[in-house]
């Protein structure tokens, strides 16, 4: 029987290699594919889709066949199965999901179909998925999106906290992580740069306050969603003339579709799992399986013609959780439902819901 610690460990040095893998070949070309300029978004998911094609692919197929072995043998030692752990196959958490799949659908061919409109077309082209929509004026300077992200943290009473870590001149693991993120947060283009500024700096302050950087997703997504909603907030104050307004409206609903089509790519993970069970010995058919699973989620509305399917596949370079976390993407939604009512919370009485949100970050993953 293979040693606990002797899988984790496996399981961590391969999650980790994947990962130098796709931030050396993919995550320049990715920066390009989320541009505001339409050449250069088209050529960076061009770029993206040549290296799924030349090597990415199989990179995946092989480095996914492997973990999911790992993780397999992993779950059988806590004498339970990755679906249940990962998956939330049944529980009340599995069933949420479900319902955000059933009703997300009507979301997404709204604002695709406003986003075809305006491009004169019926089908988008997959470089479109994510293009803003309005026009901000260009990105936001490096040093004003992580103020904005230590700011969004005033209405919650930690903005001392958020600005020490963005400053940098707080010690803990919330400041490691911020600290080590930083160079790749800067990169990230438009609005969607002090964005995910914001959500990474939820993430730094809950580590800082817990003294962990070791917390669950469906908890650690939930306080960096947070972040996110207070971002829009705070962001709304800056809006000088109406295109910044449609500009921000766009890249909250971004915002919303990249969290959406978390549900597709649980769909892929899962049922790459079930694949590895009913299949042993097998590689796992990557670009089949994601097909399937992202299909039902953006499927009617983007062009798959030609090398558009390429640029499709291709998208399962946007992540690599699944790498090293399965079922990471669970989290996300979870945030994105439980912001807006923590939201509420915090208008209908800031000085409660202040002293209570401190206590439940202090807590980190037992919150
Ligand atoms: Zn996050």
């Amino acid at each position: 029987m293979a040693s606990i610690a002797a899988l984790e460990h496996e399981i961590g040095a391969l999650g980790q290699e994947f990962h130098k893998w796709r931030m050396i070949n993919v995550w320049k070309h990715l920066v390009n594919a989320g541009s505001e300029n339409a050449a250069t978004r088209i050529a960076g998911h061009h770029a993206v889709a040549d290296v799924f094609s030349k090597g990415g692919k199989a990179k995946i197929e092989e480095g996914l066949t492997r973990m999911i072995g790992l993780q397999s043998k992993l779950a059988a030692e806590h004498g339970s199965s990755a679906s249940k752990l990962y998956f939330h196959e049944g529980n009340a958490l599995g069933k949420g999901i479900a319902t955000i799949e059933v009703n997300a659908g009507g979301v997404l061919d709204r604002y695709f179909g406003f986003k075809a409109k305006l491009n004169h077309t019926d089908l988008l082209h997959p470089s479109e998925i994510m293009a803003p929509v309005g026009n901000w004026g260009g990105s936001v300077p490096w040093d004003e999106s992580r103020q904005v992200a230590a700011i969004c943290f005033e209405p919650l009473g930690m903005s001392d906290v958020a600005h020490g870590i963005a400053n940098k001149t707080a010690t803990g693991p919330g400041q490691e992580f911020w600290s080590r993120f930083e160079p790749r947060l800067k990169d990230i283009p438009g609005l969607m740069g002090p964005r995910v500024a914001a959500h990474e700096m939820g993430h730094a302050v809950h580590f800082q306050l817990s003294g962990t950087d070791k917390i669950h997703p469906e908890v650690a997504e939930i306080v960096s969603t947070m972040q996110e909603a207070l971002f829009m907030k705070e962001m709304a104050k800056r809006i000088k003339n109406p295109q910044q307004s449609v500009a921000l409206l766009s890249d909250q609903l971004n915002a919303d579709v990249a969290t959406v089509e978390q549900i597709g790519k649980l769909n892929f993970e899962r049922n790459a799992y079930r694949y590895a069970e009913q299949h042993p010995g097998q590689v796992i058919p990557v670009t089949k399986l994601w097909r399937e699973a992202s299909g039902k989620i953006l499927g009617n509305n983007i062009s798959q013609a030609g090398e558009h399917a390429a640029m499709m596949d291709a998208r399962l370079m946007l992540w690599d959780q699944y790498m090293y976390r399965p079922g990471y993407g669970s989290g996300y939604l979870v945030g994105w439902a439980a912001a807006p009512k923590l939201l509420e919370k915090l208008e209908a009485d800031p000085a409660v819901f202040q002293e209570t949100y401190r206590k439940l970050l202090a807590k980190g993953d037992s919150l």
